[in-house]
């Protein structure tokens, strides 16, 4: 069987959705589960709409909601016709009704907690679901649509819920059983607590969705459709000259994810790996392209890639305590464990550490605890540039040139992974973009 997700672009509209149910079709004798996320940016803009309800602002609210309404019925109006129709605008209206009620009691409130956020998240892949399947059952195709919230269980960490493996696994092989000549639809991102509660597994989350699915079946193949030609050199919204990468090791595409190549979600990779499978990235628009295969094994060394975060806090903590003291590094890491601020570099010298940070929700605090035994100073606006490919660093004359290209760029920290296939900067983000751009040019056009 094949596990085959389509990102919200490649089911924007109705001529989306028919180009990605055609890729469906033509596959119909893998046995696949297609795995969606919502319409285009509909998660985005439930968000805004929270945000209006939440701040009492539920009239100003009222036209976004009617044009979110209308995308999805204009979509089924398109190409749907007779029962299908009849059936799917119920549905539709059936969801949008209830979501109303939500973002009324919002807006009486004037709170959303993150339970209520994901209940109203959800509805952006249950509303694509349905009109995906009726799609496809009005072009003949054998289609069902699933509920992944009745096999996708995971903790109570609303907003960004972690999958219990075991009880997820079994559930799905209990509840779909692919066969060849039906299409199984189901939504990404959605899942919920052992109780039956709604939970969402982080933005981007649909590429975990489709992951866990295909591990949990045995899938031989993992899908993911995007609206680029495969994993690129670079984002190409914002590097010219990039090209699609044929083949990526697992580890090298996480690297890029985890750095901020949106393209496939980090986690995405970590149930293919478990069971080898190969992860496919293709463009909805042009299936005829060969995309990119994410695999187990390295293919060949060098420089494959450069992903960018911006938005990034670097903080230098210094201490002369610190020479020939131990427990330093682990009081430091103590209070980012203590306010559950992820780090995603650190460089280290005798007498300082640089950590980078993306939240800097609890910083302040962070920075007061951390001025008892040492002194801090922070740089915002800063971005990481993460270089990625094997055994980078061994080779001499890659590092010189990098470092000869970035004589007039101020680096403020570097990071050689030692996962061997990343070199980290970290950049003021106004020289980001060019930063990249002339690193691209040099060794990857
Ligand atoms: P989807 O909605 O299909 O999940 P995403 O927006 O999450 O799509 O990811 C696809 C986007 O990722 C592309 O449109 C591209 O702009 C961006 N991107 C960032 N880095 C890369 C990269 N190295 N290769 C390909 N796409 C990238
Ligand atoms: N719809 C969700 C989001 O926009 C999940 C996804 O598309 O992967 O984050
Ligand atoms: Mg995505």
């Amino acid at each position: 069987m094949v596990v085959m997700k389509f990102g919200g672009t490649s089911v924007q509209d109705h001529i989306w959705i028919d180009k990605a149910l055609d890729i469906a079709e033509s596959q119909l004798d893998r046995a696949p589960v297609l795995v969606s996320s919502a319409m285009g940016k509909t998660t985005d803009k439930i968000l805004a709409l929270i945000d209006l309800a939440e701040s009492g602002r539920l009239e100003e609210s009222v036209p976004d909601f009617e044009a979110l309404k209308q995308i999805h019925l204009q979509a089924a109006y398109s190409f749907l016709s007779g029962e299908n129709l009849k059936r799917c605008e119920e549905s539709l209206n059936e969801l949008f009704t209830e979501f109303i009620a939500f973002l009324k009691g919002l807006s009486l409130l004037r709170e959303c907690s993150a339970r209520s956020r994901d209940a109203l998240l959800s509805f952006g892949e249950r509303l694509s679901t349905i009109i995906i399947t009726r799609r496809a059952l009005e072009r003949g195709i054998d289609a069902e649509l699933l509920d992944s919230r009745k096999f996708m269980i995971t903790d109570e960490n609303f907003n960004s819920a972690a999958p219990l493996m075991d009880r997820t696994e079994k559930a799905i092989q209990l509840m779909i059983k692919p066969e060849k000549g039906k299409l199984f639809v189901a939504q990404g991102f959605i899942a919920s607590t052992e109780s039956g509660v709604t939970t969402t597994l982080g933005r981007g989350g649909s590429d975990y969705s489709a992951a866990i699915i295909g591990a949990a079946l045995g899938a031989e193949e993992i899908q993911i459709w995007t609206d680029v030609n495969g994993i690129m050199s670079s984002d190409p919204r914002a590097v010219q000259g990039v090209k699609t990468i044929e083949s990526i090791s697992y580890r090298e595409a996480g690297e890029l994810a985890y750095f901020g190549a949106k393209v496939v979600h980090p986690a995405t990779i970590q149930p293919a790996v478990k069971d080898r499978i190969p992860v496919l990235v293709k463009n909805t628009g042009e299936p005829g392209h060969k995309g990119t295969t994410i695999e187990h094994s390295m293919h060949g060394t060098g420089l494959k890639a450069i992903a960018f975060k911006k938005g990034i806090t670097l903080i230098n903590i210094s201490s002369t305590k610190m020479l020939n003291a131990y427990g330093f590094l682990s009081r430091i890491f103590g209070i980012f464990e203590k306010y559950k601020t992820p780090v995603d570099l650190i460089s280290t010298s005798e007498v300082s550490v640089s950590i980078t940070i993306e939240n800097r929700e609890n910083l302040d605090s962070i920075l007061e605890e951390l001025n008892v035994f040492s002194t801090t100073s922070v740089d915002h606006d800063s971005s990481i540039i993460c270089l990625v490919g094997q055994d980078l660093w061994k080779d001499s004359r890659f590092i010189s040139r990098v470092f000869g290209l970035l004589e007039d760029t101020p680096v403020r920290m570097i990071s050689l992974g030692s996962s061997d296939i990343n070199l980290s900067l970290v950049v003021p983000q106004k020289n980001c973009d060019q930063t990249i751009q002339a690193l691209h040019d040099a060794f990857l056009a």
